[in-house]
């Protein structure tokens, strides 16, 4: 895995909805309140997180 693949399997997570995306920067407005929310980086590469990519406690 490259360093450009890290950075594209980002995945973000919206602090006023929690929607959640896979992509390299975070998108504003949000696309699920369409809001300019803050978005957090909930991105987790160990096997712990059951590899969905995703920390379960980051979300
Ligand atoms: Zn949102």
């Amino acid at each position: 895995m490259s360093e450009k693949d890290k950075v594209e399997e980002t995945y973000w997570k919206c602090t006023n909805c929690g929607y959640t995306v896979q992509v390299p920067v975070p998108p504003e407005p949000c696309p699920s309140c369409r809001k300019a929310c803050e978005f957090h980086n909930v991105t987790c590469y160990a096997p712990e997180c059951g590899f969905t990519g995703i920390d379960p406690r980051l979300t």
